[in-house]
């Protein structure tokens, strides 16, 4: 067992992967464990979009935290299938889930699941305080923050391990590591949440193409509909103004016969009515890591920024969070430094994740510029790429 002094944890982010773990951790009368949250308690960053969490985070949850995964799967859809077509209607694949999992993913919206997640953590999340600097001196490892209430720089020193949950432009990452150009995979793509309204045909995790254009889209509880549209950007990485117009936008996914699909003409026309609240971004990843050294410790998309396209981020997240806390348990069980703790998750995280990290790009193949999204999708239906599959939704992550 520790010695006398409770150990501390410092987990910074309360997003995905540092609620959970914080979470996770809570109750453990011989940790101080404490989340420092950039936001305020009721902002929520990204609330307004969508998002699908692939069935591995929900059976590693389940293994691991099943209070959180009743949690949330009590709160979301389910997902349980996945199918392609092209914007002319015509239907490529319609995969059900049940072929490749062992359970269904879910989908939801982003301030309903930061919600959920963050609402257990009580006192020990500290909203508007954000991480300023970070370090190891003779105390050990240190971090300030600055208190949005009181505008003063606060500091915590004697750190036992330090948890990077701060997201893909992670100070803890830059500091500890070194600041990683993003990988740009030439891809735009948009976000966007709307009301569903009484003639909805969308429902379930579908995809529409018109060549490499695409449109994605599913329902999330509350009657909303998730909408992520994507376009092949040239080599400077620029989205224009003109890129952005609601024309523009409207003849990317009209097919040659100039007729769209029922649920594509409802896509575009949301687009065109709220193309004012969309949230623009572009495709990265970069490298895997996540031990930054003794003590330090790197999750969620400060260890493994990956593209969205096989909806892995968060899930990645969740497996991490779930891996995290059984070491840290482990450690208090037995005589295990915590500093060790990075280490130990490295030696059981990093190969599945530099898995998905490339499996997520590859699966990219047909929203590059002059992909063949029909020939790219009949790829997808082949045991390579189903194997993979069942491999990311299945071979999850379990407590030792
Ligand atoms: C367009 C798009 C669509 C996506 N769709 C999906 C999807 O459908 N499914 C999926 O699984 N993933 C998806 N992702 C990926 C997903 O958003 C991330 O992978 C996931 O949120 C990572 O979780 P995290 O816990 O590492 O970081 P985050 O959830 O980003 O949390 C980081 C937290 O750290 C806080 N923070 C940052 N800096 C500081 C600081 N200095 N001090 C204090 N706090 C700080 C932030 O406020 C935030 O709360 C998508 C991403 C994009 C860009």
């Amino acid at each position: 067992m520790f010695g006398q002094r409770r150990k501390r944890v410092v987990v910074v982010g309360g997003g995905i992967a540092g609620s959970l773990i914080a979470s996770g951790l809570s109750g453990h009368e011989d940790l101080d464990v404490i989340c420092l949250e950039r936001v305020g308690a009721t902002d929520h960053m990204d609330a307004g979009t969508g998002l699908n969490i692939g069935p591995n985070a929900i059976k590693a949850l389940k293994a691991a935290m099943p209070e959180r995964a009743e949690a949330i799967v009590g709160n979301s859809l389910a997902w349980q299938r996945w199918s392609i077509a092209l914007t002319s209607g015509r239907v490529l694949m319609d995969l059900p889930l049940e072929n490749v999992a062992d359970n269904p993913g879910i989908r939801i919206r982003w301030a309903e699941l930061y919600a959920l997640l963050r609402k257990p953590l009580g006192a020990a999340i500290h909203y508007g305080a954000e991480l300023t600097s970070c370090g190891r001196d003779g105390d050990g490892l240190f971090v300030v923050y600055r208190d949005k209430s009181s505008i003063a720089e606060k500091r915590i020193d004697n750190i036992d391990l330090l948890i990077a949950g701060d997201g893909r432009y992670s100070k803890i990452r830059e500091h500890f590591v070194l600041l990683e150009e993003p990988r740009f995979l030439g891809v735009c793509l948009y976000r966007l949440l709307f009301p569903a309204g009484a003639e909805c045909p969308i429902d379930d995790y579908a995809q529409w193409f018109n060549g490499p254009n695409r449109l994605l889209a599913f329902r999330v509880p509350g009657d909303f509909v998730y909408c992520a549209g994507s376009f092949p950007i040239g080599d400077d990485g620029i989205v224009t103004e003109a890129m952005k117009t609601p024309a523009a936008l409207r003849e990317r996914y009209t097919p040659e016969s100039g007729v769209l699909c029922a649920e594509a003409e409802y896509l575009v026309d949301a687009i065109e009515r709220y193309a004012t609240r969309i949230h623009w971004a572009r495709l990265q990843d970069g490298t895997t890591r996540y031990d930054a050294g003794e003590g330090v410790l790197l999750v969620g998309d400060a260890a493994h920024p990956m593209v969205p396209t096989l909806g892995q981020g968060a899930t990645q997240a969740v497996e991490d969070a779930c891996v995290v806390v059984d070491e840290i348990r482990r450690a208090r069980a037995g005589s295990a430094s915590l500093s060790d703790v990075p280490r130990k998750v490295s030696g059981r995280r990093t190969e599945r994740a530099e898995f998905v990290v490339s499996f997520s790009r590859e699966a990219t193949d047909t929203m590059l510029a002059g992909a063949d999204p029909v020939a790219g999708t009949l790829k997808k239906l082949e045991p390579a790429f189903t194997t993979r599959l069942q491999k990311l939704y299945r071979d999850v992550p379990v407590p030792l």
